[in-house]
């Protein structure tokens, strides 16, 4: 009676073997002849049709069987009469595992909407989009682990709890152990954090580079994939509070270096997408196809969701500098309408995800990668080019996605790095541990970090960020 799952039913070479099915109830249809359940276990897309003879189980049973209750099957598994499926199961007993009152379960079989699903994040699995989302999730996971891993790079957990803060940018969770209500405090009426648990102000990471850095100049190639939290303050559909990086730190390699492997990966990833996930895909695409319907033609994608990833894994990034971007934005026609024009006025400025998906989705038309931006918008462990004004950067921008992978050739030469820590006011001393590596065998080294979740925006076109994670954490939302 050991359970077998749909997806290895459906896989069998043969019908006529008695088999037991566990899962939850989609739909069912019946009559004074026949009731047809379809049932889910999550192990794929597709449900296996129950068909049962009503006479054959007592009326209880019957009406406890609706959409969200879970059940055990055993039957006998036959070739399926109607279209669709290879074969469906003639139910010989059915257990009612667990009921779900059809006047409180949230999903009954009709299309919710996303905004609705994450109002039942505990629930949305259930539904055909998010296990699909969950199923490719994971195979991406998979895919990082399986590049990385053929390549010889070495997978490193940097700390989730840390006293630095990478970028600088100040976008920090507190760790404390302290009651809140009786902070110590210093002469000078700051908070003593000597009194809380690691003896100073401790943070959630933002980014694992730093960490990464130490240990590629002693192992050469390594990669972190782990939780970064930042209290993100503005509301977007491409920012979490919590989200997962991929951050690969190599030593002796430089900026095009860089490039290359941040593109050899993402094709990687695109391929294996495409390769491994085609049921789920299959239903996502035509999940979005629905959703572009539903917009205005000008603002319709012109490919599918398939036919974008292919695109991705098909053709080269095209490479240019950060200057000649903004010269391209400058004379570009959508410029006719003033909407870059203060990029214009002060080269200098960051760039609008706005600007980002105009170059890739309407100039180039294929993924970019920009090099060489100005230092002042980039953070301080960059590695400062000959003209004194742009540093080794590189972002590589994606359709329907903007910013995709934020990387760097780092800075290598300790005076260099600890000027610009200078100019910018930062306390070298603190970060005596990092300087230490540019004080004893430095070498050129470089690494990017490619946002998890920005990944599996593209790999699943769907379009809010907050719909490929199975817990969301933005402003307000931590419940569960
Ligand atoms: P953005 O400009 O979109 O805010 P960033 O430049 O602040 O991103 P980086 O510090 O370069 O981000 O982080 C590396 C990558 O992590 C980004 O390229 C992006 O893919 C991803 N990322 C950054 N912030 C978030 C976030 N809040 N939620 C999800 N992914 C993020
Ligand atoms: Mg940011
Ligand atoms: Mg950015
Ligand atoms: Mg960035």
């Amino acid at each position: 009676k050991k359970r077998t799952k749909i997806k290895d039913i459906l896989q069998l070479a043969e019908a006529n073997v008695t088999v037991t099915v566990k899962g939850w109830v989609r739909t069912k249809r019946e009559n004074k002849n026949v009731v047809f359940i379809n049932l889910n276990d999550g192990s794929t897309i597709n449900n296996l049709q129950i068909v049962g003879d009503p006479t054959k189980f007592d009326e209880a049973t019957l009406k406890k069987i609706t959409t969200g209750a879970s059940l055990s099957v055993v039957g006998l598994l036959v070739a399926s009469q109607g279209s669709g499926q290879k074969f469906e199961l003639q139910a010989d007993t059915i257990d009612v595992l667990g009921v779900a009152d059809p006047e409180k379960f949230p999903l009954q079989p009709k299309k919710h909407s996303l905004e609705f699903l994450r109002e039942i994040a505990h629930l949305r699995p259930r539904t055909n989009t998010f296990s699909a989302i969950l199923r490719v999730r994971h195979s991406m996971i998979f895919a990082v682990h399986k590049f990385f891993h053929e390549k010889g790079f070495f997978n490193i957990h940097t700390p989730i709890i840390t006293a630095s803060d990478a970028e600088g940018a100040g976008e920090m969770f507190r760790v404390t152990t302290l009651d809140l209500d009786k902070l110590p405090k210093t002469e000078d009426g700051k908070v003593d954090f000597k009194e809380d648990f690691f003896e100073r102000e401790a943070n959630l990471t933002v980014s694992g580079q730093l960490e990464g850095e130490l240990t590629a100049l002693a192992l050469s190639e390594i990669y972190t994939f782990g939780p970064t939290f930042r209290a993100e303050n503005s509301n977007t559909t491409r920012h979490l509070a919590e989200f997962w990086m991929i951050e690969p730190e190599m030593a002796f390699y430089d900026l095009e270096d860089n490039m290359d492997l941040a593109e050899e990966m993402l094709k990687y990833l695109v391929t294996y997408a495409l390769e491994n996930c085609q049921e789920d895909l299959a239903f996502l695409e035509q999940r979005a196809k629905d959703e572009e319907s539903t917009k205005k033609q000008e603002e319709r994608s012109e490919l599918s969701l398939l036919e974008r990833l292919r695109f991705v894994a098909d053709n080269e990034f095209v490479r240019l500098t950060y200057t000649e971007a903004i010269d391209i934005l400058r004379n570009s026609n959508y410029n006719k309408k003033k909407k870059f024009q203060y990029l214009i006025d002060a080269w200098g400025a960051d760039l609008q995800s706005e600007h980002e998906r105009y170059l890739v989705e309407k100039h180039f038309k294929k993924p970019v990668i920009l090099i060489n931006y100005p230092k002042e918008i980039k953070s301080f462990y960059m590695k400062q080019n000959d003209d004194g004004k742009t540093v080794a950067a590189m972002d590589i921008l994606f359709p329907g996605i903007g910013e995709i992978v934020g990387g760097s050739q780092r800075e290598e030469n300790y005076d260099k790095l600890t000027n610009r820590m200078k100019e910018l006011d930062m306390d070298a001393e603190s970060m005596w541990w990092f300087l230490d590596t540019r004080r004893f065998g430095t070498v050129p080294h470089s690494g990017f970090g490619l946002g998890f979740e920005r990944l599996m925006l593209f790999v699943t076109g769907m379009s809010n960020i907050r719909d490929v994670i199975p817990f969301p954490r933005t402003p307000g939302n931590a419940e569960f």
